[in-house]
């Protein structure tokens, strides 16, 4: 059966090295306008491929474009975003749900994710996190210090752990705590590498069309491949980020849904202090004193706007 929107084709490249070693999946472009992550891939092929780089153990895999119908129409989305409800499906709906379908079992075996992606409003670098460590319904994991390890040495100012918690308190807000399916729209890869053993960190690497993104993206590569021990060179040194705890998402209701000034990522609020003003003019403030995250002045209607994190007491190095 044809679909419409699927003569795109998935690229995949794949490095084996013989000492055995830890399997690395670096994905750019599940984003289709986020092209930091494409250059760095691309980048980082063509020196293994030149003989400038080798990979010394392990297998790395590089997906320079996760989603190729976004890509080429230079947009955010396809048909939806791809980094949502990210599960296989037994009959995909769309193009997203297909390509979901190609991705699971390519993340499934691999033991390390790194997704790298851009952000619509200005701000520096970040990292994200999954979960700590515990054994509960949400989001079971084991790997919290692996994955806070690789978070920790990608080099930026600012981690922000606790993805999935936000999806969760906005169905509990809705009175759906128990709503498993819509609980499922948060998933992305990381939540599906998470499910199937690995552990992942997703690396935003600045505005969308900042210079520097694609370096960062790069370097990141490279000190996972060092910090892993898949690339010969000195181990990357650790950072001193801050580590934030997302708690809240808020969606844009409507196209007269507006911020009141221009935020960027990380931008310090006080518990009641106006962010936004809905369509009629009612003011959305702030739930505590905190900092607001992917603040997206052209979120589209009923998608996530901004998003709410608090400060966290998470270290990396433990
Ligand atoms: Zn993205």
């Amino acid at each position: 059966m044809r679909f419409p929107n699927d003569e795109e084709t998935l690229r995949l490249h794949g490095f084996a090295a013989l000492r055995p070693g830890p399997r690395l999946l670096v994905l750019g472009g599940v984003h289709g306008d986020e092209t930091c992550g494409t250059a760095a891939v691309e980048r980082l092929r063509a020196e293994l491929d030149g003989g400038r780089l080798a990979l010394s153990a392990g297998e790395l895999t590089l997906v320079p474009v996760a989603n190729p119908l976004a890509r080429r129409l230079g947009r955010r989305e396809g048909e939806r975003n791809l980094n949502r409800s990210f599960q296989p499906s037994a009959r995909p709906a769309d193009h997203e749900a297909r390509l979901t379908n190609l991705l699971c079992p390519v993340l499934a075996r691999h033991d390390v994710l790194l997704d790298l992606h851009s952000f619509q409003s200005a701000g520096a670098p970040f990292a994200m996190i999954g979960p700590r460590d515990n054994a509960g319904p949400l989001e079971p994991f084991a790997r919290a210090v692996e994955e806070g390890r690789l978070a920790w040495h990608l080099g930026t100012d600012c981690v922000v752990e606790a993805w999935l918690d936000v999806y969760a308190a906005r169905l509990a807000r809705l009175g759906r705590a128990d709503d498993a399916e819509a609980l499922a729209f948060g998933w992305g890869t990381n939540e599906y590498m998470r499910s199937q053993g690995g552990y992942a960190v997703t690396l935003e690497c600045g505005q969308h069309r900042d210079p520097q993104a694609p370096e960062v993206a790069y370097q990141a590569i490279r000190a996972a491949l060092r910090l892993l021990g898949m690339a010969d060179g000195p181990a990357p040194a650790p950072a001193h980020p801050r580590v934030l705890r997302l708690v809240d998402v808020t969606d844009r209701a409507a196209p007269g849904d507006r911020f009141v000034r221009a935020w960027a990522s990380f931008d310090r609020v006080r518990a009641g202090e106006t962010i936004a003003l809905r369509a009629d003019g009612t003011p959305v403030p702030a739930p505590c004193d905190g900092c607001i995250v992917f603040p997206n002045a052209e979120a589209l209607p009923a998608s996530e706007w901004f998003y709410f994190a608090i400060d966290s007491d998470r270290r990396l190095d433990a």
